[in-house]
């Protein structure tokens, strides 16, 4: 009946003809069932060889060996020849091939036929015209700019690249945003506007170097497990100080735990500033040659006394000038921050607040040293550059007309098809979607309706949309069971391309299984649906994740971010992958840092210091609300919503089964809760119900709740950094009372 309907439509020319892409389609579904992704089946990939790639979740980057048998990979090791991980993993890496087997992967292509109805599976030929069909009419109706993308960090820089040009260049979408807004959008806009390039300096080789270790709202142990190993790898004894306000598995094992009030800490860094400045611990010599601002930032810090840092922080006095005295008296003195930095709502600043740090006591371009930001998922840095979202394809500019006459050269395209502005953040998306502007979004690789802050209303503003795409490797996630469509992608270790970590490495990953069904790699989806969109002719040279790494190589080419002397695959799979920059021999050697020459990519060569008034948290303990919830990570073996974790049953054993709330005994004494027992927990926007963990790793006053389970972004607020846009999941306001 449906076939009938759209072979009438066709008829009349309401969806493109099919005979320019239905060869392309045989091709593509022929290659990814046939075998390997590249079309034929290289010596590395031999039918019974062991072969390594990097590891797709966290941004650590580490490289696992993949052991086929007939073709297919049926076990895992951790690579020791790998300069990232040294022969090790953490337990989701061991278990990286069981999501790939669930049960419940999307096989086909599905489409829901009106609200609530189920999903039904078609032909990818009916998917791609029903894709076209809703989008160009969604367009047609309200403008090009009513339609929108939600990307991700978790697919490969080639299929990012893809999807971002396709999208605005092909389709004449404006709006495109990343789930790399909630991770890392606070450290890109701290990184461009202090060094002028959102450019992490470090190598992992830094953990090892330092002789003090400043962590900042990092559970590093549990969030990044390997990057830990480093550190305990190192020998030189260091300090190990970790900044939170909960006791966490890192903290733990910290020589020194700084566990300050909820979102104070940028008053500590201020109130650190001003400490180091007092006592003469300043490098003059390095601020003076490599600095701006510094004046300006001094007489800032002026006003953040001892006392005031104290009561506003809940840290002694002698706490702080501990503090100070081990940055000081450093020799190398590293600072590392991650989500308890970047989800905030005054995020931007706290990070630079850290790197003026780094900066004012010239721990910078030394081994062992840096204002470091830890990114979240395997491929956030290949997003951050490449996903054609917040900046154009390679570091360009949207706004700058140079930048789009280079890059529509690069690429042999017209100029207009660039936009000339900036997307819209997530939020705005979220917002437009509320206020009626978007009405049609493809969401791809991310569960918005389980991740997105203030969970209960962005269920109800996805509801709003006139058309939702999810394309996923299952089609059972809480936004695919509000989708009218649902592609089926293929998952990490079935697809060919690039990540690029936390310290800049491009890192290989290779097809050594087949997708289920008719699931297509997520860059062949973009190539079929840009054929079906009618301009497959401005793809033509993206024929293959190689032909597209190459066409970034060229547009990286003079950026801070340039790997034109990475050849090709072979040579990241030989060298153990490679950092950028890299342009050619002059840039040898397997770990590398940035600004060891002081030179700063701000047009005077400068670092900046950048500072701002501190702002009052949005939303403080009330009668009504009388507990501080807090948000993280719950263990390492667990990752996001649990899409891909969740399917293991070896992890399942490492973590709870039921979402928890972490309360200090004296609460729970208070409240009557057992550990065990169950507790309700609510928020101004929704709430709870969860099993009590009685812990004195929280503060009398705070609560914890893991950020895997659906029912925890039913209480968080949605508030964002006013620059980065940047989700505020750390901190809010809870009520407590035993069921
Ligand atoms: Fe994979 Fe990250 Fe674990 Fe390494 S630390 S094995 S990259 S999840």
């Amino acid at each position: 009946m449906i076939r009938k309907r759209r072979l009438l439509d066709r008829v009349r020319g309401k969806l493109p003809p099919v005979r320019s892409w239905d060869g392309l389609l045989t091709g593509e579904l022929a290659q990814e069932r046939g075998g390997f992704g590249l079309g034929r089946v290289p010596e590395r990939l031999r039918p019974d060889a062991t072969t390594a790639m990097v590891c797709g979740y966290c941004s650590t980057g580490c490289s696992l060996n993949v052991h086929l048998r007939e073709g297919e990979a049926v076990n895992l090791s951790a690579d020791g020849g790998y300069p990232v991980n040294l022969g090790m993993a953490c337990p989701k890496g061991w278990e990286a091939l069981a999501p790939l087997r669930a049960p419940d992967r999307a096989r086909a292509p599905m489409v829901r036929y009106g609200r609530g109805g189920d999903l039904r599976e078609v032909s990818w030929e009916e998917a791609a015209g029903i894709f076209c069909e809703r989008m160009r009419g969604v367009q047609a109706r309200h403008g090009k700019e009513s339609v929108a993308f939600l990307s991700t960090g978790q697919i490969c820089t080639e299929e990012m690249a893809y999807l971002g040009a396709f999208a605005k260049f092909g389709m004449g979408m404006v709006h495109g945003d990343g789930n790399t807004r909630q991770c890392m959008a606070t450290s890109v806009r701290a990184y461009k506007e202090s060094f002028g390039f959102d450019a992490p300096p470090y190598t992992y080789g830094d953990f090892e170097e330092s002789d003090v270790i400043v962590l900042v709202g990092s559970n590093l142990c549990i969030a990044h497990p390997i990057m830990w190993q480093r550190v305990l790898r190192n020998g030189h004894d260091p300090e190990i100080i970790v900044v939170d306000p909960r006791k966490t598995e890192t903290a733990m094992e910290a020589t020194q735990h700084y566990a300050l009030a909820p979102k104070s800490d940028l008053v500590l860094l201020y109130g650190l500033a001003r400490l180091l400045i007092e006592e003469g611990w300043v490098d003059e010599g390095y601020v003076a040659r490599h600095t701006e601002g510094y004046e300006g930032f001094a007489s800032h810090v002026a006003e953040f006394t001892r006392e005031r840092v104290a009561a506003e922080t809940g840290l002694a006095v002698g706490e702080l000038e501990r503090f100070a005295r081990t940055i000081g008296e450093g020799e190398r003195v590293s600072f590392w921050w991650t989500m308890g930095v970047n989800q905030g709502h005054e995020a931007v600043r706290t990070a630079q607040a850290i790197i003026n740090l780094a900066l004012m006591t010239g721990n910078m371009g030394r081994p062992g040293t840096g204002a470091n930001s830890i990114t979240g998922q395997c491929n956030a840095m290949g997003s951050r550059l490449f996903s054609n979202t917040t900046n154009l394809l390679g570091g360009h500019d949207f706004e700058d007309a140079e930048d789009r006459e280079k890059v529509a050269g690069l690429l042999g395209i017209d100029v207009d098809c660039i936009p000339d502005q900036n997307s819209l953040a997530y939020d705005q998306i979220m917002d437009g979607i509320e206020g009626g502007t978007i009405k049609g979004l493809w969401v791809i690789a991310t569960n918005t309706a389980h991740s997105w802050i203030n969970q209960g209303r962005a269920r109800r503003v996805l509801e709003k949309l006139d058309f939702l795409v999810v394309q996923d490797l299952y089609g059972t996630t809480e936004t695919a069971a509000q989708a009218d469509l649902v592609l089926p992608a293929a998952g990490w270790g079935e697809k060919d391309g690039t990540l690029i970590n936390s310290e800049r490495r491009i890192g290989l990953v290779k097809k050594v299984s087949r997708a289920p069904g008719e699931a297509l790699a997520d860059f062949s989806i973009f190539r079929l649906l840009a054929e079906a969109w009618g301009c497959g002719e401005m793809f033509r040279e993206w024929d293959s994740p190689e032909a597209v790494f190459g066409i970034l190589r060229r547009l990286s080419e003079g950026q801070p971010c340039d790997f034109s002397g990475v050849d090709g695959y072979e040579m990241i799979d030989e060298s153990g992958g490679v950092q950028w920059p890299y342009r050619g021999e002059e840039d040898e050697g397997k770990e590398r840092r940035l600004f060891g020459d002081g030179v700063y990519h701000r047009e005077n060569g400068r670092a900046l210091f950048c500072y701002e008034a501190v702002r009052e948290m949005p939303e403080l303990v009330s009668e009504a609300f009388p507990f501080m919830l807090l948000t993280g990570r719950g263990t390492s073996g667990q990752w996001h919503t649990q899409t891909r974790t969740g399917k293991s049953a070896v992890l399942a054993k490492t973590a709870p089964r039921e979402n928890y709330v972490e309360v200090n005994p004296e609460d729970g004494e208070r409240l009557g809760l057992a550990t065990g027992g169950r507790v309700r927990v609510w928020s101004e926007r929704g709430e709870a119900v969860v099993r009590v963990f009685l812990t004195a790793t929280v503060r009398p006053g705070q609560v914890f709740m893991p950020m895997h389970y659906a029912e925890t972004n039913r209480l968080t607020r949605g508030e964002f950094d006013p620059y980065s846009r940047q989700p505020s999941y750390k901190a809010c306001a809870v009520a407590l009372k035993k069921t």
